[in-house]
């Protein structure tokens, strides 16, 4: 099934300057800016520009441009934070819900960058 981008999500109003950010980076294709509710002493969203709804979507449609500099956008966003562990940092997690079962929210790909604290193991069980 086709995947269907909904223009009026937050992410999107965020894109268009219609809601401000706390903006990290910005490069070309992508963004990155703190979350709003922060979970960590680093909690940063990094998102493409493009119209995707989740990262399946994304790799299957977005141009190879756009993958290369969305992947090291984050990378760049882990360094600025700080938490970069090849570079002196006490590591991040990232994370990408994607559909019901992972609760996303927001209908447009984000990765979460959470660092800055120890974050135990992944997962609590259910
Ligand atoms: P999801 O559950 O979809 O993976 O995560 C969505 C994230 O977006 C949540 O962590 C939430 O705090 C964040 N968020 C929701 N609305 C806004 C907003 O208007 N601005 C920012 N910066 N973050 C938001």
């Amino acid at each position: 099934m086709p995947y269907a981008y909904d223009d009026e999500n937050i992410f999107a109003k965020i894109l268009r300057g219609d809601i401000p950010n706390k903006t990290v980076l910005e490069t070309e294709h992508s963004l990155a800016f703190e979350d709003i509710y922060a979970q960590a002493p680093v909690h940063v969203l990094v998102i493409p520009k493009g119209k995707y709804v989740c990262y399946d979507h994304f790799a299957l449609e977005a141009s190879d441009a756009e993958i290369v500099d969305f992947t090291r956008a984050i990378g760049e966003v882990c360094r600025k934070m700080g938490v970069q562990p090849g570079e002196g940092g006490n590591g991040f997690r990232a994370i990408s819900n994607a559909g019901e079962d992972a609760v996303q929210e927001v209908p447009h790909l984000h990765v979460h960058i959470l660092g800055g604290r120890p974050l135990g193991r992944m997962l609590q069980k259910a």
